[in-house]
């Protein structure tokens, strides 16, 4: 193809996950200075998988470096259903535990749903119980899952939601329904592709904004997203040891707007939004102990009214 002269190919803008985080960091950490107490987030951990290992640990280092409490609850992978309730109720027991995140996956033998569920919904930062669940179906207040509400914040970092095609491809309670439903909160359009969707290159074409949360590298090539587009590859696959994304970076990178690399792209961003949604939960608390007017409220209220 001859390119006509003066016209220069542009490749995308790459989103600075790791840089956005930090600035969100940032904030976070003088707020929670000016509090005056520490708001404590328990990490509940069952056995000793390397790659929860890992996350446990970014999420207890970012505590200390925000000046948040993080307190390590481990047990072993055997650890029954029961033991494991009765800890869960301890904890949403303690005044002095503003938060709760179960690290997932739990083992087979644990029925991870009745876990989840079992987390106060004031204090479930992951927001993966019923009730919060419920919230944001609903749009009203509530603690909603952290790797949507960063995918969010890095779309809005390049561009506007209202009005736009989103395409989501992925359909877990983790990530793929949660985000669709914050887009829809934020008035996009949008279409959701799961592995039963048919020739799925013809929804993800028309997207103007498409996030990819498959788990499959190279779901997404380049002839399967339209120019211009905003794409978040939220997919993590360890490949040679290396971490890859959903989307063939190299080949979308010439034909989208802006595009998040993997990694330094949503992982650091969901620690972030996890600091962010403990320091709700302590202020949710706080001000329902002071009979707070907001607590319970039936308004429509989305993500960013909770900050
Ligand atoms: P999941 O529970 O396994 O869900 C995967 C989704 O992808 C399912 O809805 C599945 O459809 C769909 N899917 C599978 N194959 C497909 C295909 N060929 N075409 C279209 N859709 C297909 O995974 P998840 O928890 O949502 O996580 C997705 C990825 O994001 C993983 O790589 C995970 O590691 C990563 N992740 C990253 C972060 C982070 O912070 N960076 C956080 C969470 C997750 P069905 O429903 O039809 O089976």
């Amino acid at each position: 193809m001859r390119i006509p002269k003066g016209l220069v190919l542009m490749a995308a803008k790459i989103i600075d996950g790791k840089k956005i985080a930090q600035g969100i960091q940032d904030g976070l950490k003088k707020e929670i200075s000016a509090l005056g107490e520490k708001p404590c987030l328990a990490i509940v951990l069952v056995g000793n998988s390397p790659a929860s290992e890992t996350y446990v640990a970014k999420k207890l280092q970012a505590c200390k470096e925000l000046g948040m409490e993080g307190v390590l609850v481990r047990f072993d992978a055997g650890v029954k259903q029961a033991e494991l309730e009765n800890k869960i109720n301890e904890l949403n027991a303690d005044s002095s535990v503003n938060a709760i995140l179960v690290q997932l996956p739990l083992p087979s033998h644990i029925n991870e749903q009745e876990i989840v569920t079992l987390v106060d919904a004031k204090k479930d930062v992951d927001g993966l119980c019923l009730l919060n669940e419920g919230k944001l179906f609903a749009g009203i207040r509530g603690l909603y899952p952290c790797t949507p509400l960063g995918i969010v914040e890095l779309i809005e970092s390049v561009g506007k939601i209202e009005g736009k095609h989103a395409v989501v491809v992925g359909r877990s309670n983790l990530v793929g329904k949660p985000v669709a439903l914050l887009l829809l909160a934020k008035n996009a359009t949008v279409s959701i592709c799961h592995s039963r969707t048919k020739n799925i290159g013809e929804h993800t074409k028309n997207a103007d904004i498409l996030v990819v949360a498959v788990g499959k590298p190279k779901t997404i090539g380049a002839a399967m997203v339209k120019k211009g587009a905003i794409v978040i590859d939220v997919g993590t696959t360890k490949v040679d040891g290396k971490l890859v994304g959903d989307v063939d970076f190299e080949a979308v990178k010439e034909i989208a707007g802006a595009i998040t690399p993997v990694p330094g792209g949503v992982g650091p961003m969901t620690v972030a939004m996890l600091a962010r949604n403990v320091l709700a939960a302590y202020r949710m608390q706080k001000e329902e102990a002071a009979g707070g007017k907001r607590a319970g409220s039936k308004k429509k209220e989305y993500v960013e009214d909770l900050q």
